[in-house]
């Protein structure tokens, strides 16, 4: 139980967003202060980068501390396996979950429970800040991995389930017959519904639509927005770290700031002006089994200094730039999320790509490149992968697969996985059905479908 005894209470207990910034500063830098002592005794692998870089745990005073330490990423944490991780685990009742993300390395994230439920706290004290409460009837969108692992979205009371796969057909009806108020989960899934219930001129007006796990991109906004009659309140987050930011009723995303250090940094990590977007860059202060300490993440975005007129005194940072092209179509017009190719190897024991990127290079051209894992490659996991790709594309669009020995990052740092040559003036979500229903009210306060104000 040596972990258990390690966070102390400390650790546990989230702070009312409404406490003065400077409770909240003081706290996170003690936090921080905990955690990288605790790291750099128990975690070779930042005590062995610390130590090459001539930095000492007692450097880190502050957060203002924080680019004394070198940065580390997902290829890093992957690279160095198990044994970088700390000795100090317990053996049992620990909980597994796996990125999916971006590159095709998937990290095996492990956590206690109590680590979990700090999280689950963090996403409840969002919905809390929204104004959802318990009983009110919420549709969850998460793959059934997510489900099966019980993790962390959707453990409100009144819930039913949908899976991102299931056909929208099926999910509409889960809507007529549940009659929920709330919809959270997987952001392009919720898009995608959206869209299906625009193309029905059928919108479904939900007092709380809350997407997660993606960029939320402006066109998706509008589409949600749109069937839902409700403006989305986006919850940033990462598997790895859990939520980052959210958006509260009035639009701000707010920096989960006792629970994760937000640093936006240029490419050799030293932070960058308010309002200038650069690198997002993570430390959890509640993960010490495997902890998360100035983690890249290849998002790009601006933290800003301004306050929200919300009454939440948590930091505020602005949204992360997503692009739209990362939903592909089909050659009969069906647009596939991305989470499909993030979840192309989820029935193999290891990811057998390091690297990969998709290029849509015509309507029914599709070019798969991709870095082979050295250690793990396995070409049957790969071939039923790239199957999975034409099922979905179908028999009309070539599929090309291509090893290449390593894929460029755009010149932002970013990792572009998914990109797509088809002009936007080509794509369908420019069809003109969006635009009528527009006009229907927005809905902060979700006037209009029965629910009321606060
Ligand atoms: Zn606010």
């Amino acid at each position: 139980m040596h972990v258990m005894r390690n966070p102390g209470l400390a650790e546990i207990f989230l702070v009312n967003p409404r406490r003065s910034p400077d409770v909240l500063a003081r706290l996170a830098d003690y936090r921080l202060r905990r955690l990288v002592a605790y790291a750099y005794e128990h975690v070779p692998l930042y005590r062995e980068r610390w130590r090459a870089a001539g930095v000492s745990p007692r450097d880190i005073r502050s957060r203002a501390d924080l680019p004394l330490l070198p940065m580390v990423d997902k290829d890093a944490i992957v690279d160095a396996g198990a044994e970088a991780w700390s000795s100090e685990r317990p053996a049992r009742g620990l909980i597994e979950m796996r990125t999916s993300g971006t590159s095709g390395r998937a990290i095996h994230v492990v956590r206690t429970i109590r680590e979990i439920r700090v999280m689950r706290r963090a996403i409840l004290r969002h919905y809390h800040q929204l104004g959802m409460m318990p009983w009110n009837d919420t549709v969850t969108v998460a793959s059934g991995w997510l489900k099966a692992k019980g993790a962390f979205i959707g453990r409100v009371a009144h819930t039913r389930h949908i899976e991102p796969d299931m056909p929208l057909d099926e999910q509409v009806a889960i809507l007529a017959a549940f009659r929920p108020v709330a919809i959270v989960g997987q952001t392009g899934a919720l898009y995608l519904l959206a869209r299906e219930l625009l193309r029905r001129r059928a919108p479904y007006w939900m007092r709380w639509v809350v997407p997660t796990g993606a960029t939320l991109m402006p066109e998706m906004r509008q589409a949600m927005r749109s069937a839902f009659g409700s403006d989305p309140c986006d919850m940033y987050g990462a598997v790895e770290v859990g939520p980052i930011a959210w958006q509260c009723s009035r639009g701000s995303y707010h920096v989960d700031a006792d629970r994760i250090i937000v640093e936006i940094v240029d490419e050799d990590g030293r932070p960058r002006p308010p309002g200038q977007p650069g690198q997002v860059v993570i430390t959890n202060l509640h993960s010490w089994t495997m902890p998360f300490i100035r983690y890249r993440l290849l998002d790009v975005a601006a933290c800003l200094p301004d306050v929200c007129g919300c009454g939440c005194r948590f930091p505020l940072m602005g949204a992360v730039r997503g692009r739209i092209n990362d939903f592909l179509p089909t050659p009969s017009g069906e647009l596939v999320s991305p989470h499909f190719f993030f979840h192309l190897f989820d029935d193999a024991a290891h990811n057998p790509v390091k690297d990969w990127r998709i290029t849509q290079e015509g309507p029914a051209h599709l070019v798969y490149e991709y870095v082979p894992e050295r250690q793990f490659f396995d070409p049957a996991a790969l071939a039923r992968g790239l199957d999975r790709v034409r099922q979905r594309f179908g028999a009309d669009c070539r599929l090309e697969a291509r090893a290449v020995d390593h894929l460029p990052l755009t010149p932002a740092g970013k990792r572009r996985c998914i990109v797509s040559k088809l002009r936007p003036e080509a794509k369908p979500w420019d069809e003109v059905w969006i635009r009528p229903l527009d006009e229907a009210p927005s809905v902060p306060g979700g006037a209009g479908n029965g629910y009321g104000g606060r």
